[in-house]
């Protein structure tokens, strides 16, 4: 849970700095999941890497 916060926290911060990723799909770090909105990304984090 803790490295899915921090994940999240970087996710979130790059962001803030206009460096996501195109087309606002959003790439796990840990693994190879993408999601389409931040939302399904929080949610994989929660439920993959919880
Ligand atoms: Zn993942």
């Amino acid at each position: 849970m803790a490295l899915a916060y921090e994940l999240r926290c970087a996710r979130e911060d790059a962001r803030r700095r206009n460096i996501r990723t195109p087309l606002g799909v959003w790439a796990c770090e840990s693994c190879r999941h993408v999601s389409l909105s931040l939302t399904a990304f929080n949610s994989h984090l929660v439920f993959a890497h919880a």
